[in-house]
């Protein structure tokens, strides 16, 4: 029975990172780049945070790296890992480098953001579809238990309700397999 399930769960693996790996583009910046080079400080992953931009209008991703670099204040530029637009994903930092997106919990924990202001729209489909298929190929990838993939709020001391109040977090993680 339990080879079954490892079977099973291979199985879902290699078509989530089937459709994953056609959806996603690395985007590379030079000042993270240099933070990648420099920094040794490497770790598996055991968490993912989910987050949204709340921007509302068309951003670029090279706007956003900009942002959090100089009115942010952080020398490594984007805070995420991953960014998901309306229809693509983009891989921006390494799994195992440390991301900057939670107030005292960075270590092991990859940033997902997606694109979209969730306290007044709704993550697209193609969003939701993307999100799910990323979410559930990094839990496969790393082993990363069900419980620790969150919403940016429900981290302590983060005094956020960032993904937004209209993301479905519950409905979202139904979608999540054991
Ligand atoms: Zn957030």
């Amino acid at each position: 029975m339990r080879i079954f399930k490892k079977f099973i769960r291979l199985v879902f693996f290699v078509l989530f990172w089937s459709f994953v790996s056609r959806e996603i583009l690395n985007q590379n910046f030079q000042d993270v780049e240099i933070c990648f080079t420099q920094t040794t400080q490497k770790a598996a992953p055991k968490y993912i945070t989910i987050h949204h931009d709340a921007i509302e209008h068309p951003v670029t991703l090279d706007e956003i790296n900009r942002y959090h670099r100089d009115s942010c204040g952080w020398s490594c530029g984007f805070a995420y890992h991953f960014y998901v637009s309306e229809n693509k994903i983009y891989q921006i930092r390494n799994e195992e480098t440390k991301g900057a997106h939670v107030l005292n919990a960075n270590t092991a924990n990859i940033g997902i953001c997606l694109h979209g202001n969730f306290d007044k729209t709704k993550p697209t489909l193609k969003q939701q579809i993307l999100l799910i298929a990323l979410v559930n190929y990094l839990k496969f990838k790393f082993d990363i238990p069900k419980q620790n993939i969150k919403p940016h709020q429900d981290w302590e001391q983060n005094n956020t309700h960032c993904c937004g109040q209209n993301f479905d977090f519950e409905k979202f993680k139904t979608f999540i397999l054991d």
